[in-house]
């Protein structure tokens, strides 16, 4: 595989970032994961702005601009050769020399740039989306800036793991009684027709696929509310989904061990799942 660090695209084997990486030693950086379908990328700009925005509140500076990270990210297509899967970007606040809680100066220390690929060729025709996936409900204990996309991981993985010990596939986190969000995801239910999902602010990430499901939602007359809901009504919803840029729309059909409706995933998931491939199909760049 070729991979790119700092400005080199390299073999996997030979890419290197010093001990010293903030990123490693701090988890002091950010990222974003870009879908390709058709070896094309699914809202490119979208993750772009994302991007922009995380650094900007973590005061490091973006060391490429629109159009160069765009190249990158098409080179490693090429390179790659990679038809269905995804792009992986990390951007760190560097390697100064020591270990220190205070930032280095950003005119001696750089960010780290690091991209690579993951082939997926089962994400279109997803054997997960046509079962559904089974949720578990844990406590949200994360930072208070979750809408900064940073690398710092642990908790969500760790969630990850209790679901998996448990025969479920993910955790949804829950803070005072409502819904945040799933570890790699944002949480939706549907209930008598309308679909309602966590309003934004510092609690969740702001997905960009959230963004484009309630958009071709909206368009679709399907009635959305930005709003918080609890575990209860959750379980007590028709159907449930979530929303990430590599599981598109997926759609939940377990709770807490409680089946919603059939048990089967809901018609209306699976419509706007649909729609949102075909129409980010169309659009990718
Ligand atoms: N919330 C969290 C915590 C996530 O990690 C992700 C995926 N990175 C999402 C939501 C979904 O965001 P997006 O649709 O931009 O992939």
């Amino acid at each position: 595989r070729s991979v790119y660090v700092n400005g080199d695209y390299l073999p996997e084997g030979e890419a290197k970032i010093s001990i010293f990486d903030r990123g490693f030693l701090m988890a002091d950086g950010v990222y974003e994961v870009t879908t390709v379908i058709d070896g094309k990328l699914i809202d490119f700009d979208g993750h772009f702005t994302r991007l922009q925005r995380s650094l900007d509140e973590l005061g490091i500076e973006n060391p490429m601009d629109r159009d160069a990270w765009l190249e990158v990210h098409r080179q490693l297509v090429d390179q790659n050769a990679l038809d269905q899967g995804m792009i992986y970007l990390q951007v760190t606040r560097g390697a100064p020399g020591d270990r220190d809680f205070v930032f280095p100066d950003p005119e001696t220390t750089k960010p780290t740039v690091v991209l690579f690929t993951q082939s997926n060729p089962a994400l279109v025709d997803s054997p997960k989306a046509k079962k559904g996936i089974k949720v578990i409900t844990i406590d949200d204990i994360r930072w208070g800036r979750r809408d900064i996309k940073t690398v710092q991981l642990l908790y969500p993985s760790m969630g990850k793991m209790m679901a998996i010990k448990q025969g479920a596939d993910d955790a949804w986190m829950v803070q005072e009684g409502c819904v945040t969000e799933g570890t790699s995801n944002n949480a939706y239910i549907i209930k008598d027709g309308r679909i309602v999902t966590r309003a934004l602010s510092n609690d969740i990430l702001h997905g960009i696929t959230r963004a484009a499901v309630l958009r071709f939602a909206q368009e679709a007359q399907m009635p959305v509310e930005e709003r918080s809901f609890t575990v209860q009504e959750a379980m007590q919803a028709d159907e449930a989904f979530v929303t990430s840029a590599s599981t598109f729309v997926m759609p939940v059909v377990e709770i807490d061990g409680a089946r919603l409706g059939t048990g089967a995933p809901g018609p209306l998931a699976l419509r706007l799942r649909e729609i949102y491939i075909e129409e980010s199909r169309k659009a990718a760049i």
